[in-house]
């Protein structure tokens, strides 16, 4: 492995409280020098297994998947934990670009994954922390008939089940004045997404579809009519090949990558807080608020509080993140301005210039499934689901999804762009608010 590439693969999740927590790491068998299978998923973030959980469940087993660091390295193992419905494009421009029926269609796909989670942690037992708490989407700018608005048109058009919650009671609930009026997402939940991913691969593995880690492709071609895939030494003969290497592509220079931004977000875990914390957030709700670049946050069984917010195309050190969100952590919570963070640590997202997920076949045989960006936990697991029936049971729903296409985003001149587009509207943000 040349030290470019194990730079890739090593990157940053040491300091992640996920890791830090997670009762027993998934451990693989190493893969075979050579193997043949119907299909071959690349990448073990919520994308690939969902795509192999999904075949498995259909009694479709002949599958491998092959993962370039741990289970759940990417931005699946990092992520917030927030499991709710949606896109990273909003519902209204989905509206707009399909149409009301297709749209509310789209976007219940996600709501029955919320589902799907939820009955898979049941069924598989998964022990994941999982919280059926709901989700909180806090108003930054006081507006409360534009909030009314988005309530009535995801009940109504996106067939949601959301709540208006008045100030006078968030403000019971969360002990800051930062926000105004609320929408709870009452479906919603939230969870430990590193043990769910380890869990779901555990229930892989022991349905004889092995999860090989350490195992990074560098190339895929055509072998007659099937795919040859490369890893090292490994060499995995497939009928057909999932790439779902979401805002991780660097490894392999296949035709996703030009259609993926990487773009970073950041989280840190406080000490643990047991006298603070409950009397600052009383419920156990995952909580974002309505600016471009929000803040999420969540309370964690062991009385931390993990703290995410930020965008940027470039990681900064470690430090710089630190200061940053506990300045935001502050600026809501002013009791919170001296805690410690235990656990700081980035992930990379991967966003398409639409910002929907990107499913179908380059190629024959060759899939890709990817381009979930900041809001992938329920998407990965319903374009996964979708992949997995289109290869098992010839299921066309995926094509619902065809406008949605790998179009290039520009390599660097795409960051710039999207970095002064981020600098754009986080001004916009800071100028229509009423406390700045
Ligand atoms: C910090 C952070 C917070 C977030 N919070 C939330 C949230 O609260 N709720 C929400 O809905 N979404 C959230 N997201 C977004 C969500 O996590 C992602 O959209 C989703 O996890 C993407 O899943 P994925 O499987 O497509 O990609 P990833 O999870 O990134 O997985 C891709 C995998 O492919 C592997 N890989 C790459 N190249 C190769 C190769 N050549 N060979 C083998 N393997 C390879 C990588 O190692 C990686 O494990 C967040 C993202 C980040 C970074």
């Amino acid at each position: 492995m040349t030290d470019k590439l194990a730079a890739i693969i090593n990157a940053d999740q040491a300091n992640s409280w996920y890791r830090h927590s997670l009762e027993t790491a998934f451990s693989s068998t190493s893969a075979p020098v050579n193997t043949q299978t119907k299909v071959c998923v690349v990448g073990a973030g919520f994308a690939g297994l969902a795509a192999a959980t999904g075949l498995h469940e259909r009694g479709f087993d002949d599958v491998v998947v092959v993962e370039a660091g741990e289970v759940g390295h990417g931005a699946s193992g990092r992520n917030g934990g927030f499991i709710f419905g949606g896109y990273s494009l909003s519902p209204q421009a989905l509206v707009r670009q399909q149409g009301v029926f297709r749209a509310r269609e789209m976007y219940q796909l996600t709501t029955t994954a919320v589902e799907l989670i939820r009955q898979r942690v049941a069924q598989y037992q998964l022990d994941c922390q999982f919280h059926d708490a709901g989700v909180m989407l806090a108003d930054w700018f006081d507006r409360p008939d534009k909030l009314h608005k988005e309530m009535q048109f995801m009940n109504q058009s996106m067939g949601a089940n959301w709540e208006f919650v008045p100030r006078s009671q968030l403000c019971r609930q969360l002990e800051t004045d930062r926000y105004y009026d609320g929408l709870l997402e009452t479906d919603a939940a939230h969870f430990h997404p590193l043990a769910y991913a380890t869990g779901l691969a555990k229930v892989l593995d022991n349905a004889g579809i092995p999860v090989w880690q350490h195992c990074p492709v560098t190339s895929i071609q055509r072998d007659g009519n099937r795919w040859c895939v490369k890893a090292g030494e490994v060499e995995v003969i497939a009928d057909q090949v999932v790439l779902a290497c979401g805002g991780y592509q660097q490894i392999l220079k296949a035709k996703p990558r030009q259609a993926i931004l990487p773009i970073s977000t950041y989280i840190m875990v406080t000490e643990r807080l047991p006298e603070l914390l409950p009397k600052l957030i009383r419920p156990a709700w995952a909580v974002y608020d309505t600016r471009f670049a929000f803040d999420y946050y969540r309370p964690l069984p062991d009385q931390r509080l993990l703290w995410g917010g930020r965008i940027t195309v470039r990681d900064p050190d470690v430090k710089t993140i630190e200061k940053r969100l506990r300045a935001d952590m502050a600026r809501v919570f002013p009791a919170l301005a001296n805690v410690k963070a235990d656990y700081v640590w980035s992930g990379l997202m991967g966003y398409p210039r639409h910002e929907m997920p990107m499913i179908g076949e380059s190629e024959p045989g060759l899939w890709h499934l990817t381009g979930f960006g900041g809001h992938g936990v329920a998407p990965t697991t319903a374009i996964g689901d979708l992949l997995a029936a289109a290869i098992s049971e010839n299921d066309k729903r995926y094509q619902w999804f065809k406008q949605y296409d790998l179009k290039s985003v520009f390599g660097a001149a795409g960051l710039i762009a999207a970095q002064l587009n981020y600098w754009y509207l986080q001004t916009r943000d800071y100028w229509r608010d009423p406390q700045r």
